[in-house]
């Protein structure tokens, strides 16, 4: 099983590692350990290069093929397994993604502590990113407002904390045993993303360790996707 490392560092740019597998039906290599975020949970993938045998291989996304991530490459022609290689993630990509991620985090909370409504779905990449929230009416005022102030909160600053909790202690958490329970059973521990003072959450996506780090966030649009979706669509500047 590969080793996420973004799950405990987000920071982490490089890292060394052991080609497991080559699938060259995805075109790609599985490593024993890697920075790299997979697709996942609404947030775009990394890209990159390995290096490996002093050949340089760039990898366009990892994605997810039979429960393993697997880093795409265009031709895996010389990688084997038990090969050692460099890893390196495109850095301002990732850095844009963590920033744009953690602004989903923080107007989730506002929408949430203002109307109680939740995230139906949401997206973010490094071309456009939105949060389609579960609204009976779009209220534009309501959303500028939550933009406006998640700002406020970006200005002070409050620290991104990453812990993991044992999903029997996440069941007899009040704020965390709806998710717990939602979980397939074959996941035993729940990473906690945690803005201090302002929200937890289980997540496993990249995020920065300061909301000071976001700038600050703009609204680009809003949207009517259909009964009880409005789409707020933004960036982090
Ligand atoms: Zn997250």
């Amino acid at each position: 099983m590969t080793e996420l490392l973004h799950m405990q560092d987000c920071y982490l740019r490089r890292f060394e590692a052991q080609i497991i597998e080559v699938v060259p039906e995805a075109g790609g290599v599985v490593l024993d350990r890697t920075a790299f975020h997979p697709l996942g949970g609404g947030v775009d993938d990394d890209k990159g290069m390995l290096v490996a045998d002093g050949h340089k291989f760039i990898v366009n996304g990892v994605r997810w093929v039979e429960g393993k991530p697997v880093h795409l490459i265009d031709d895996v022609t010389g990688l084997s397994p038990g090969m050692k290689v460099n890893g390196e993630i495109d850095w301002p990509r990732r850095y844009l993604l963590m920033r744009t991620h953690t602004a989903a985090h923080l107007l989730e909370a506002m929408i949430y502590n203002k109307t109680g409504a939740l995230i139906g779905s949401g997206r973010v990449s490094v071309d456009s990113s939105y949060l389609g929230f579960t609204l009976d009416e779009m209220d534009k005022d309501l959303i500028l407002g939550a933009v406006e102030e998640a700002n406020q909160w970006v200005d002070k600053g409050a620290k991104v904390n990453i812990s993991f909790m044992k999903r029997e202690d996440a069941l007899k958490d009040p704020g965390m045993v709806k998710l717990a329970g939602k979980l397939p059973p074959e996941v035993s521990e729940l990473r906690i993303i945690e803005i201090e003072g302002i929200e937890k959450q289980a997540c496993g996506g990249p995020h920065v360790g300061d909301i000071k780090e976001l700038g600050a966030i703009e609204a680009v649009d809003l949207k009517n996707k259909g009964a009880k979706n409005r789409r707020l669509y933004y960036k982090v500047t």
